[in-house]
């Protein structure tokens, strides 16, 4: 029987989250002694650990089927990689930073400039995009230090908080791209490794609804409960079970994480009490 062979960081930003999203999955890994490849308990895949500049390559030449990565990472290297599913964690964004003492008035500053980055292709693509005649100049660390050396006017990097951008007299200016993990695969997967691949999906799928979504229980009077339903339509229609005392009712019922806040406000003003909020393990429709 073959095996589904799946790429992840090493040791990173996107190893614990990735091992986890698999856990979730239910498919066990040992995270021990990390050799180079191990092999998944109850679920017939391995997993491959790498660095995440090197999951792309592996992919394209068939050594690993699919990979977890940075959708920046996948832009920047995979030329022949399919994104099957975002992941929601591990999220970032690039930006063009410039010195802070500078006007940026538009993309337009960049015209002429050299720009130090780690991902040449992505900058060039945007620059391409703009009309921008810029000269990218490659380093693969420490790019933020790049114009207090004198070595470029401008860099383009990963933002997360931007106070390293700050302590090195830098400012963002524009943010080129958003990036969150990724599952992608190669394009030519074989008919038992494909089935395989659309089961790791599906469960991914249940996983990851599961994860931006709440149980709710709640008690409203029988009166407010049309108003209480409209609310909170669940994944078909709410459940709804009359408690013991008489005129009031039990509500059940799904809320996304999007509005979550708004819609327990609503709620409580709708006439909702004794809300219960329940993490969901699974969801499956
Ligand atoms: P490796 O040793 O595997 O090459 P790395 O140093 O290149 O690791 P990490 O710093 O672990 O990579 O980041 C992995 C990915 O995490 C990035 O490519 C990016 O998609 C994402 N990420 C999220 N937030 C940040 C951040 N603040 N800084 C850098 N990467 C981030
Ligand atoms: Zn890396």
């Amino acid at each position: 029987m073959q095996k589904l062979r799946i790429a992840i960081q090493k040791s990173g930003r996107l190893s614990e989250k990735s091992l986890q999203l698999l856990n979730d999955c239910g498919i066990s890994v040992s995270n021990g002694n990390r050799t180079l490849l191990a092999s998944g308990k109850n679920f017939p895949v391995e997993i491959l650990y790498l660095r995440d500049d090197d999951i792309p390559g592996y992919i394209e030449d068939g050594v690993a089927d699919v990979g977890i990565l940075g959708e920046n990472v996948v832009l920047e290297k995979g030329n022949d990689l399919s994104v099957i599913n975002r992941l929601n964690f591990a999220r970032c964004r690039m930006s063009i930073a410039i010195p802070r003492n500078e006007e940026y008035n538009g993309v337009q500053y960049l015209q002429g400039k050299r720009i130090a980055t780690s991902y040449p292709r992505i900058l060039k693509n945007f620059l391409q995009q703009n009309n921008i005649e810029a000269d990218i100049h490659e380093i693969l660390g420490s790019v933020e230090i790049a114009p207090s050396i004198g070595l470029s006017g401008a860099i383009f990097d990963i933002v997360s908080t931007g106070s390293t951008l700050l302590s090195n007299g830098l400012k963002e200016v524009d943010i080129v791209l958003k990036s969150e993990a990724v599952l992608v695969s190669g394009n030519n997967l074989n008919a038992e490794k494909q089935a395989i691949l659309d089961k790791l999906v599906f469960r991914i799928n249940a996983v990851m609804k599961a994860r931006t979504n709440r149980y709710v229980l709640l008690n409203a009077p029988n009166n407010s409960l049309d108003k209480i339903i409209s609310i909170i339509p669940g994944m078909k229609s709410p459940t709804v079970v009359p408690l013991a005392e008489e005129g009031w009712s039990a509500v059940h019922s799904v809320i996304g994480e999007e509005r979550f806040w708004d819609v327990i406000d609503e709620l409580k003003e709708a006439g909702a009490q004794g809300l219960l909020v329940i993490p969901i393990e699974k969801m499956v429709n």
